[in-house]
């Protein structure tokens, strides 16, 4: 998983056609049941440990069996305080 760091983003839309799995959206177009996507990307966006992506790298390994996968939010572990 990757997030963008809203305060950086310009809005282009150029890294939505980009994202292999289709996961970005701009936040007029967050398909139902998405929304709350935009709070956690701007959450995981300042949390410690979460760092740039300052090249091109291969997907991870297990990258396909995740891509689309129903309720992977749950597993989401935070090992920070929330609201950090
Ligand atoms: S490419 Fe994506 S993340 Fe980067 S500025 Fe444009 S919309 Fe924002």
């Amino acid at each position: 998983m990757l997030v963008i760091v809203p305060d950086e983003c310009i809005d282009c839309g150029v890294c939505i056609p980009e994202c292999p799995a289709d996961a970005i959206f701009g936040e007029d177009d967050m398909p139902p049941g998405q929304h709350d996507f935009i709070k956690l990307n701007a959450e995981l966006a300042r949390a410690p440990g979460w760092r740039p992506i300052v090249r091109t790298v291969l997907p991870l390994p297990g990258a396909d069996i995740w891509n689309g996968k129903a309720g992977k939010r749950e597993l989401l572990e935070r090992k920070w305080p929330a609201g950090c």
